[in-house]
């Protein structure tokens, strides 16, 4: 299996730590605000992910976060705190922003169909061991005490920038004014704030009562599930040059040894070719998108559509037309599933579906031409349930939903309405009363409607054609 490593810009083969197992970390939700669709967007990839590594038989060790703790405005320690500013806004204590958010999250991947981490630890319930992190950060020499908080000192760490490849220097040139006149570096980052007394949110520590800057959470909490060294990290592109940057640092800094081996960036969703933000008012939502009368599943097909490391353009004409294809492939997937048993295929054909799909996924996870491959699989001319079984198969790596969704379309066919119910109790009497031409009248126009009437012993048995 082939995955694309933003550190080494390459695409390089996966190999565990431990075998057979993957063990993997992904930046979760901010929890002080709905999540948008291109939130959401990352953790499609990060579900693909997941998926396609089961597909090639890892067991997996999978931690999301959840960012309960309020961060700053900017990934650079500047501005107001959110979950402060939401507090504000609502009157209400920031554990009740938190457990709302998260639960409206939580419910939005579900129908997504992405699959909940094994471990979802929020930051609030893990101040000891940010405090733990950040004190054998300072023992070791790397961190250094401000008015305001205790920051990472990056010229201590020789690796600072690799991972976006980023010209400190002349960065320093660049920069404007740091605000923090106090920091040694301007890219020095906090790892521990001092809380003013009116901050809502704040733990005791050996520095007085404070809160922990936002990169230490991912540190302190994927070291505590997944140990020192783990393989996988994911997040969204926008996290590359601070939020990660930080990350290693700290991580390495403590270790001497990276932490993370394969570091998986997601790239961002557009709106209508631009950014998505709330003040021009399109940071959709899943919810949004079914008030348009769209299923959340053709949000997830429209970005299986596309490559996770190219930019994804949403339009509303785009969910359309994704909504439109999901429908077909549905009852395409539905022809197979509906065939007879024993349909004789071309030999090699079933081999050869499923190698193209997994050779797709395994090449840094394309799923736009795996799904293809499954389009070739449901277009194939004979219908056969051996086909159907493939697809659910590949459905274990795409996410659709194809066993459920067919059930359904299955029951809504053969449900009738109470009309056509109405019209074959009025025939059951006719009958009875031997009114000949009413009941003939009426199985006709039944027939017109596309229903078939069987007379047995138990009484009569409406189907559709
Ligand atoms: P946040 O809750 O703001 O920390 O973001 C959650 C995830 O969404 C992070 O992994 C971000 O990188 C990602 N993200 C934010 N905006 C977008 C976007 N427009 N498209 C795709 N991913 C995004
Ligand atoms: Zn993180």
């Amino acid at each position: 299996m082939k995955l694309y490593n933003t550190l080494s810009r390459q695409k390089e083969e996966f190999k565990p730590i431990q075998e057979g197992v993957a063990s993997i970390y992904s930046c979760g939700p901010t929890v002080y605000q709905y999540a948008h669709i291109g939130n959401m967007r990352s953790y499609v990839f990060m579900d693909i992910l997941r998926r396609a590594l089961k597909y090639n038989g890892y067991n997996l060790k999978h931690v999301m976060n959840i960012t309960d703790v309020g961060h700053l405005v900017s990934d650079a320690d500047e501005g107001e705190d959110k979950m402060v500013k939401t507090a504000k806004q609502t009157q209400k204590s920031p554990l009740e922003i938190a457990e709302y958010y998260t639960g409206v999250f939580m419910k939005d991947i579900a129908e997504l169909n992405i699959e909940k981490p094994e471990y979802i630890p929020k930051a609030t319930e893990h101040i000891d061991e940010m405090l733990q992190f950040v004190e054998e950060l300072a023992e070791k020499g790397f961190a250094y005490e401000t008015s305001d908080g205790i920051y990472f000192d990056i010229m201590k760490f020789e690796g600072y920038g690799k991972l976006s490849r980023l010209d400190l220097e002349g960065q320093i040139a660049g920069a404007r004014v740091d605000v923090n006149e106090e920091k040694r570096h301007p890219a020095d980052f906090a790892l521990w704030k001092k809380a003013p007394k009116e901050h809502i949110m704040q733990w005791p520590s050996p520095w007085g009562m404070g809160y922990p800057g936002w990169h230490i959470e991912c540190s302190a909490m994927s070291r505590k599930y997944l140990g020192d060294v783990f393989d996988i990290h994911t997040g969204g592109v926008d996290h590359i040059p601070v939020h990660h940057e930080n990350e290693i640092a700290q991580s390495e800094a403590l270790l001497g040894k990276p932490a993370v081996h394969y570091w998986l960036h997601g790239e961002f969703l557009l709106i209508d070719n631009g950014k998505m933000s709330k003040s021009l008012g399109n940071a959709y939502t899943i919810a949004d998108i079914k008030k348009e009368g769209y299923s959340p599943l053709a949000f997830r097909y429209m970005c299986l559509n596309a490559n996770y490391r190219s930019k994804l353009n949403f339009t509303w004409e785009g969910i359309k037309a994704a909504q439109v294809a999901l429908d077909r492939l549905f009852e395409g997937v539905l022809a197979h599933r509906k065939a007879p048993e024993g349909i004789e295929l071309e030999a090699g054909l079933l081999k050869r579906f499923e190698e193209d799909f997994k050779d797709a996924v395994n090449d840094d996870l394309n799923i736009p031409k795996a799904l293809g491959v499954a389009w070739n699989a449901v277009k194939h001319g004979t219908k056969s349930q051996d086909i159907y079984g493939l697809l659910l198969k590949m459905d274990n790596v795409l996410g659709l939903d194809f066993a459920n969704i067919a059930q359904k379309h299955e029951d809504e066919a053969s449900e009738l309405s109470p009309e056509i119910e109405e019209l074959v109790n009025i025939r059951q009497q006719a009958r009875k009363d031997k009114n000949w031409k009413l009941a003939d009248e009426i199985r006709d126009k039944l027939n017109g409607m596309g229903i078939q009437l069987e007379d047995t012993p138990e009484g009569v048995k409406a189907t559709r054609k």
